[in-house]
């Protein structure tokens, strides 16, 4: 599909497509809005940047428009977050009569409470804030037909899942159910296995391959050897290391691990404070710390300029990350090296990552 006309969308959702310039759907758009139109659940795997917004939001817009008792709710795990995709929903809904409402925290509740007032079709919203809604009773979601749950890592990643469970106690059996996710470890599956019915999973990621300047290789383990294949590599090598882990525990074992075998190492993951955080990373940069072990989502966004090894302890789960992940270092023409570990488990998951780069 390179046209949003053959999606059949509606005049008024059509227009707003040409105002916003949007005239090619991206490759999330392209493989979510037919499953989304048709009503069905969805795993997304796509990270900001790919258009994931639009490719809920349409979907979502199109059935409220044909279903006028039902309306929408979009979870996400910042308040940034939650405030940009009711500007994408303001902006595609401009010539149709959907009200959306923000609900996030540190707004007085006032604002939102007349918003509410007002009967908007769509809520977008934190989980704090929208939980205080719940039991404040100002919010009802029997009438939810469309749940949509954006960065689903992240949201758990920031301690979320107590509220998520509250509120999807609230939300009716009946309902479409789309979740996207820049990576799938296994509390988001089974999440998604909880609460999604016979889901259809599209992945579309960042269409860029690895820049030329990287040496990629691949070093072959087992489970049990890992982490002395992991050891060895460091010591064979020279300038700083970016070790990647799978979940929050195994970051912090990995780094444990090196740091016992005399290496400087700190580490990155969602259960570490913003202020641990930004130490550790300063402490990368500085070159306080040889090695820094972290997850995907602690990881992205970061700008650490000197990295010259990126080490995949664990591979990425969604096969789009591995570019993203391995494109720290090169960067600028300046060169660098890519080490994968790679399981006989892992084998599947590896010719999926090299087919795709
Ligand atoms: P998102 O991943 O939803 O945050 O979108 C990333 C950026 O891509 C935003 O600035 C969108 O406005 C823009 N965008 C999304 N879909 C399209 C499209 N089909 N054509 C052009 N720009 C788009």
């Amino acid at each position: 599909m390179n046209d949003f006309k053959a999606l059949n969308l509606s005049s008024d959702l059509m227009r707003a497509l040409e105002s916003m310039k949007y005239s090619v759907p991206t490759p999330i758009q392209a493989q979510a809005i037919p499953v989304g139109l048709e009503g069905r659940d969805l795993i997304g795997c796509a990270q900001t940047g790919t258009g994931k917004t639009a490719a809920f939001a349409i979907p979502m817009i199109t059935t409220l428009i044909n279903h006028p008792g039902k309306t929408g709710l979009i979870l996400a795990p910042t308040r940034e977050l939650a405030a940009q995709i009711v500007t994408v929903i303001e902006e595609l809904s401009r010539w149709l009569p959907l009200r959306a409402a923000l609900l996030i925290g540190g707004v007085p509740m006032g604002s939102q409470l007349r918003a509410l007032d007002r009967r908007p079709r769509i809520l977008v919203a934190t989980p704090g804030r929208l939980v205080d809604h719940l039991q404040q009773r100002t919010v009802s979601l029997s009438s939810v037909g469309v749940f949509v749950l954006d960065e689903a890592d992240r949201m758990l990643d920031m301690g979320f899942q107590p509220q998520l469970n509250q509120i999807l106690r609230h939300l009716p059996a009946q309902r479409q159910t789309m979740l996207f996710s820049a990576t799938l470890p296994p509390d988001v599956m089974s999440l998604a296995a909880k609460h999604l019915q016979d889901p259809v999973r599209v992945n579309a990621g960042p269409a860029s391959k690895p820049v030329e300047c990287i040496t990629q290789e691949v070093r072959r383990t087992t489970h049990a050897d890992k982490n002395k294949a992991l050891a060895s590599e460091i010591q064979a090598r020279r300038g700083s290391v970016l070790v990647f882990a799978r979940t929050k525990a195994r970051t912090d074992r990995v780094a444990r691990m090196l740091r016992n075998l005399g290496h400087d190492v700190d580490r990155i993951h969602g259960d570490r404070t913003q202020s641990q955080r930004t130490q550790a990373l300063e402490g990368f940069r500085q070159g306080r710390f040889r090695i820094l072990v972290a997850t995907d989502i602690a990881a992205r966004g970061i700008d650490v300029p000197h990295i010259e090894h990126v080490i995949n302890y664990d591979l990425p789960q969604c096969p789009d990350d591995y570019v993203h992940r391995i494109g720290r270092t090169g960067r600028a023409g300046a060169g660098g090296s890519a080490l994968a570990l790679v399981t006989p488990e892992d084998e599947q998951q590896w010719r999926e990552i090299r087919r795709k780069n």
